[in-house]
């Protein structure tokens, strides 16, 4: 399909697709056994000024358009979901910045972010406050000139490699979600350690930590935003970090059916390719109509985010409701052409059902996508 991108839009897909296809379909079967943050992938891709795609000019990046982002991700996820997911999450982080961080910080950490010096990680999740993301407990009790942080996060991606985490804790108590303030906290503060790493079912060249606040001091001058805006900032993350989400999960959708087209076509029984048969084309044809149709969900998605649309937050909802839905059916169903094959680890398919599952949990599971998306339906009538 046509989606009419531009020449910038075209050069940076172009990039991921090379890089994709020369280098991360080779490795992903690997990257997926040694369940391992791939360091030196990350710093090829530094070099290939992919964290560019989400900093500003000013700050030594290449503007930070969501469409840019859907673009690259989508391929990163073509090869590999969890190198995509440590790349989207950065951009959580980094969007925060941008959006709400004042001067200072984002001179400070906008250009490492950019050279892909400093990767960051975005903590809202805790052990007892995952759906319910208001119900936080990790506490930041203001003494002198700073904040004291205790409290544990959950789930954390790139927890353990992050130079920078943003971190929602609770100032005010008083005040529920009103009372909830966004914090950069620097790798090496004292009092803030990650915690456990994850053993997980997919994703797994990913890190996902738990992350530990003991007594740990952080200056003011690192609050986002202002205090009471945390849970707000939260929200207009999500709203654009979702895009990313479904951009993911058409990558993973896209690559399960170029590997079921491709092997439709070698695998032979009762004397004919399997591709032949009736019932193999209309799984095809299904798989390629799904795909095709988040594809276009996701990539309206970002240009309304790019457009400042007040639609944001119910077409990233539906974005990534819709796409998340169909990169597990699709990689489901592409096991199934695999046939017993597909069950196998020696074929990708079964890594790509794995790495989709998680895309229907995180950033919001998909039953809290149709909350949401219900919620702005029953306001508007
Ligand atoms: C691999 C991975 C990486 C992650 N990375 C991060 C990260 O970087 N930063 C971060 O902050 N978090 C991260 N998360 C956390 C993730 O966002 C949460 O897991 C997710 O929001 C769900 O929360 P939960 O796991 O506590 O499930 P729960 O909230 O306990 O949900 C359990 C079930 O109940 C359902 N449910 C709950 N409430 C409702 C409701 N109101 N209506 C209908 N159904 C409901 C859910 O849909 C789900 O099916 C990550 C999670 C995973 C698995």
């Amino acid at each position: 399909m046509n989606y009419f991108l531009s020449e910038q839009e075209l050069d940076i897909r172009n990039l991921f697709t090379e890089y994709v296809n020369k280098r991360i379909i080779p490795l992903r079967k690997e990257l997926d056994e040694k369940h391992e943050f791939p360091h030196e992938i990350f710093q090829e891709m530094a070099r290939q000024d992919f964290f560019r795609i989400m900093v500003p000019e000013a700050y030594g990046g290449l503007g930070d358009s969501s469409m840019h982002l859907t673009l690259g991700i989508e391929e990163l996820s073509r090869g590999d979901a969890g190198i995509s997911v440590s790349f989207a999450v950065d951009a959580i982080a980094t969007k925060g910045i941008i959006l709400y961080g004042n001067d200072d910080q984002k001179q400070k950490f906008l250009p490492a972010i950019a050279d892909g010096k400093m990767y960051t990680a975005f903590a809202i999740t805790e052990p007892g406050a995952g759906s319910d993301a208001g119900a936080i407990k990790t506490k930041a009790v203001k003494k002198g000139n700073k904040y004291v942080l205790d409290g544990v996060k959950q789930f954390i991606t790139n927890g353990e490699n992050a130079g920078i985490v943003m971190v929602i804790a609770v100032t005010d108590p008083e005040k529920g979600y009103k009372g909830h303030t966004a914090f950069l906290v620097e790798k090496g503060t004292p009092g803030f350690t990650p915690g456990k790493k994850e053993d997980k079912m997919g994703i797994r060249s990913s890190v996902t930590n738990e992350l530990l606040f003991d007594n740990c001091e952080v200056p003011e001058e690192n609050i986002v935003g202002a205090p009471g805006q945390g849970f707000y900032i939260a929200l207009g993350l999500l709203d654009r970090s979702r895009v990313g989400i479904g951009a993911q999960a058409v990558g993973i959708a896209q690559g399960a059916l170029d590997e079921a087209i491709n092997y439709s076509g070698t695998r032979e029984q009762f004397g004919k390719p399997i591709n032949s048969f009736q019932a193999i084309q209309h799984m095809l044809a299904d798989m390629a109509t799904q795909t095709e149709a988040a594809r276009a969900l996701v990539y309206h998605a970002s240009r309304v985010v790019d457009a400042g649309g007040k639609d944001m937050t119910k077409i990233s909802a539906m974005a990534k409701l819709f796409a998340t839905d169909t990169a597990m059916k699709v990689t489901t169903d592409a096991v199934q052409v695999f046939g017993g094959y597909g069950y196998m680890k020696e074929y990708p398919v079964e890594k790509m059902m794995r790495d989709a599952k998680v895309t229907q949990i995180y950033e919001g599971t998909n039953q809290v996508q149709r909350n949401v998306i219900a919620a702005k339906l029953i306001k508007k009538t």
